[in-house]
């Protein structure tokens, strides 16, 4: 009798042991199915696919490989006027930079852009006149909208989001970077589009981010909508648009102006 209790509670040992084990088991399956295990060699980290297009980069801020370039030194071929959409009547310089030929308006590039890398050098004139918003005024419109700030800021005031490298009464930029009068300034800029839905309302606002001169001014601000002189920004469902240079009354000047499409 004794031999059979001791053997059922064997048995019985037995069964709960396989129970706990089976039930761990399970449990140790679960895990490993939603955690990914912390990876232990180097080579479970790399990633080889895709490959990345090879872009070779351009001496002295020229273009890239793979830009478009909007404006070498050569003609103006890629701009109009905005106003009438006639030839664009900037004056030509020698030097391999165009200036604005004061009165004739606006120009702006013949094709549209979405979301784009450009690069634009400027130059405020090296005779001082006027002062605040008067000296050395232009700007860099994407989407012939939403506007970056040229201006000759230097011993200048204004109101500082209307200052070099704002986005005109949107965001203060957050540094002051412009060289001197009279020397040429790189603006880098990266600028992802809105997207507005079929009934024409915003889903998503534009972003941009703006280095001046290697520094960051603009660090991806979201865009409230258009930039306005007068009353806030407007939100009017758009495509794309063209990148537009003002003419603001000043002589400032352009040169090395190029564009990737993102
Ligand atoms: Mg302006």
């Amino acid at each position: 009798m004794k031999k059979i209790t001791a053997l059922v509670i064997l048995s019985l040992l037995i069964l709960s042991c396989q129970k706990t084990e089976t039930k761990a088991v399970t449990e140790t399956s679960t895990i490993t199915e939603t955690t990914e295990q912390e990876p232990t060699k180097p080579e479970e980290t790399e990633v080889w696919e895709p490959k990345p297009p090879t872009v070779t980069p351009g001496k002295n801020n020229a273009a890239p490989s793979d830009a478009m370039v909007l404006f070498n030194g050569e003609n103006l071929d890629e701009w109009i006027t905005a106003k009438d959409s006639t030839a664009a009547k900037w004056l030509l310089n020698k030097d391999g930079s165009i200036t604005v030929n004061r009165g004739t308006g606006d120009i702006q590039t013949k094709q549209n852009f979405g979301s784009v890398q450009l690069h634009i050098e400027w130059k405020s004139p090296s005779e001082i006149k006027n002062e605040g918003q008067h000296r050395g005024n232009s700007g860099v419109f994407l989407q012939k909208r939403y506007e970056v700030q040229v201006l000759d800021n230097n011993d200048n005031e204004t109101y500082s989001n209307g200052q070099v490298a704002s986005i005109y009464k949107q965001s203060i930029p957050l540094a002051k970077a412009s060289v001197p009068t009279g020397e040429w300034n790189t603006y880098d800029i990266i600028f992802h589009a809105p997207e507005f839905d079929a009934e024409g309302n915003k889903t998503k606002s534009a972003t941009i981010t703006v280095l001046h001169n290697g520094i960051l001014v603009q660090d991806n601000y979201e865009l409230k909508g258009t930039t306005e002189y007068i009353g806030w920004p407007k939100n009017v469902a758009h495509g794309d648009g063209p990148i537009v240079l003002q003419d603001h009354d000043s002589d400032v000047s352009y040169r090395n102006i190029w564009v990737r499409k993102l």
